[in-house]
């Protein structure tokens, strides 16, 4: 067995009873009328969890989720890069009264929320009374049992959001201890301004940040690994920050994502669009709604058929409204960098029914090809990654784990054979090497075959009102986390002074002062007003000319690790 901590393989007996784990030991001897599954020479893991999952519609309409669970998921996550549903409760309570394979848990979709508050005026930053709407739902979210607040910055009605709203919103989550998870802005040349605006969106809210499928898609950012990295990991020593990934070196998205730029008639964009993923050959079109006769095709393919310009061709597509592409625009060596990361875990952005292989392949692809073939990372890390970092970043206290009395949800896989077989023209081919499965102690895969069983559960976030006076359960100071210790009680209209917002200070306080009574609920209130962070940005704002901490020139603040946590008073060092 492989326990989902990072340690080595070791041999034992895992005893299910119910739906937990209740021995792990060598040597375990079957009592009367239990039932045995033999696994020597296989591996038992934790069930995989999922951070990054599109099934939220799909789980109605295939609860057996037969791709899912083929490839070791037991648990996954929805309501990610701003979408998925909206209100949380209804989609969670619907859940529960129809159970699906596997345990589901749910982010609130900051463009969701948006689009409630803004509808089809969404082309520009929010006001202030719009803010303090969506502050409203994003906090009704989380008490319904959300995990945290999820955006897609490279997606409308994201792209329109300001840095300062996202803040606004972020706050709200972090209040009820969430954690911000994010597509960010730009994954292409601008990858690096989009990770600082996550770091500063997570410093300026007191959020973790989660990085969602972690990647550099341009030419122009391949090789900067390094550079990428390093903007997470100093950010990782004031804050908590993580990111997920998939193990493919090209991406399923829609022709927008193309280009940041939102002028579509501008030709000179998607001539450059083209260069930037190596090329038309490198776009594969899997679904065009006004003419399904471009499906399968490359765009080069498509061009050559017609006698056009592939910029000209994807400039009609783009008008005709848009279509579905795969675009192989990653660097292998990056996308292996990646995965070797501490910060760094697996997740699919796959779902039950995708064009992508990822949706089928993606655990079985990092043991058979990533760990076994490649040795990029060993296979207790790449099961680590799988399962209990994930479980950590979403607070999951009984999952994620082997170990006597966490929630039974296992995998049996062959290290030897296991390997995906999804492929970009056959993306729901069932892997080889995933024996068994089971979610909550009932077995959903048997023998490679999905039993058809349904056992899964909705899992919500345990209600913490961080930063509350009292908490009912508030545990010892010295085992609280950062995230435990964030709330910020000062004005909001500080906040401009602190990090600075070039030009746009005066409506940026009004916009954050005019967000605040949305959730100014007198319970939250009291606490932390001498809190040690609140102190540190009290010290820091004066030294810092205002506009140092925004996106393209963060002054390098350097917190000691247990200031970071807000647990001592150490001297702050910036430069
Ligand atoms: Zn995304």
């Amino acid at each position: 067995m492989i326990d989902g901590t990072g340690a080595r393989a070791r041999l034992a007996d895992v005893r299910l009873e119910g739906d937990r784990i209740v021995s792990l030991a060598p040597g375990l001897r079957p009592a009367a009328g239990e039932t045995v599954v033999e696994a020597r020479g296989r591996i038992v893991a934790p069930g995989f969890i999922d951070l990054h999952n599109h099934s939220d519609r799909q789980l109605f309409e295939m609860p057996d989720a037969a791709t899912q669970t083929g490839q070791g998921i037991t648990t996954l996550v929805v309501g990610v890069d701003g979408g998925g549903p909206l209100p949380i409760g209804e989609f969670l309570a619907r859940l529960d009264a129809a159970p699906v394979t596997v345990n589901v848990a749910t982010m609130v979709g900051h463009g969701k929320v948006r689009t409630k508050v803004m509808g089809e005026d969404f082309k520009r930053p929010a006001r202030p009374a719009e803010i303090a709407a969506m502050r409203a739902l994003v906090a009704q979210g989380m008490e319904e049992g959300a995990f945290g607040l999820s955006s897609g910055l490279e997606y409308d009605p994201g792209y329109y959001s300001t840095t300062d709203e996202l803040v606004a919103l972020a706050e709200v989550a972090a209040r009820r201890g969430g954690f911000y998870a994010t597509h960010i802005r730009n994954e292409a040349d601008e990858t690096l301004r989009a990770l600082a605006e996550a770091m500063e969106i997570g410093w300026r809210a007191r959020i973790p940040v989660h990085i969602s499928h972690l990647k550099l898609g341009t030419v122009g950012v391949w090789g900067k690994t390094a550079e990428a990295l390093r903007i997470l990991h100093d950010a990782a020593r004031e804050n908590d920050v993580t990111a997920d990934w998939y193990p493919y070196n090209f991406w399923a998205s829609t022709t927008y994502v193309l280009t940041p730029s939102r002028d579509f008639e501008d030709r000179q964009t998607w001539v450059r669009a083209l260069r930037d993923v190596g090329g038309p050959q490198n776009v594969l079109i899997t679904d065009f709604p006004k003419d399904h006769s471009y499906d399968d095709k490359t765009l080069a393919a498509v061009a050559a058929s017609k006698g056009q310009d592939p910029a000209d061709v994807l400039m009609d597509i783009v008008r005709r409204g848009n279509a579905d592409i795969l675009g192989t625009s990653m660097s292998e060596a990056d996308v292996a960098a990646f995965l070797r990361d501490p910060l760094v875990m697996v997740a699919s952005d796959g779902g039950i029914q995708i064009a992508h292989p990822r949706g089928a392949g993606t655990y079985p692809r990092v043991l058979g090809r990533y760990a076994r073939e490649r040795r990029e990372v060993t296979l207790a890390t790449a099961i680590k990654k799988m399962t209990g970092m994930p479980a950590r970043r979403l607070g999951l206290a009984d999952r994620g784990l082997l170990r006597e009395g966490m929630k039974a949800d296992v995998v049996v896989f062959d290290p030897r054979t296991v390997v995906d077989r999804s492929t970009a023209t056959d993306p729901q081919a069932r892997p080889a090497g995933i024996e068994h499965v089971f979610v909550n102690g009932v077995a959903v895969v048997e023998a490679g075959r999905p039993t058809g069983a349904r056992p899964g559960r909705v899992l919500r976030s345990l209600p913490r009102n961080v930063g509350h006076g009292q908490p009912l359960d508030r545990p010892p100071a010295h085992e609280m986390r950062g995230e435990d210790l964030v709330e910020v009680a000062r004005p909001h209209a500080r906040v401009p002074d602190v990090v600075g917002v070039d030009g746009q200070r005066d409506p940026a306080a009004a916009m954050l002062q005019a967000a605040r009574p949305a959730d100014d609920d007198p319970v939250s209130q009291p606490a932390l007003l001498d809190h040690p962070l609140q102190r540190v940005e009290d010290l820091l704002g004066p030294l810092l000319p205002a506009g140092s901490l925004g996106v393209a020139g963060r002054a390098h603040v350097e917190a000691h690790e247990d200031m970071a946590l807000g647990l001592g008073h150490r001297p702050i060092l910036s430069e």
